[in-house]
């Protein structure tokens, strides 16, 4: 039996009854299958997967980009902001997911 509360992390009392006093959810059931820091299961798959995923959204961007910037340069604004767009939304998108599945 932990000391603390595993939905909110509040300390319990040494005599416990099936429910945490400060928030009230039930102690024998974990909130969700959060490995504890260290003991990685096999997580490690599915984080490579997404990490891939926002490799590529990020290359997408980048390439998105390309077109945008030429945009840019001969003076379409319109197409420079739409193109450009689209490639800082992959770019800023896969950088959330990387970074999202490698902390996990
Ligand atoms: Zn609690």
């Amino acid at each position: 039996m932990s000391t603390h509360c595993q939905h909110c992390g509040n300390k319990l009392p040494w005599v416990v009854d099936a429910f945490c006093p400060s928030c009230s959810n039930r102690l024998d059931e974990p909130p969700s299958p959060v490995a504890p820091a260290g003991a990685a299961p096999a997580a490690g798959k599915s984080a490579g997967v997404g990490a891939l995923l926002g490799l590529l959204m990020m290359l997408g961007g980048v390439l998105a980009l390309f077109p945008g910037a030429l945009s840019l340069v001969s003076g379409n604004w319109g197409d420079a902001l739409y193109t450009g767009g689209v490639g800082v939304a992959l770019i800023i998108g896969g950088a959330f997911w990387k970074g999202r599945s490698a902390r996990r």
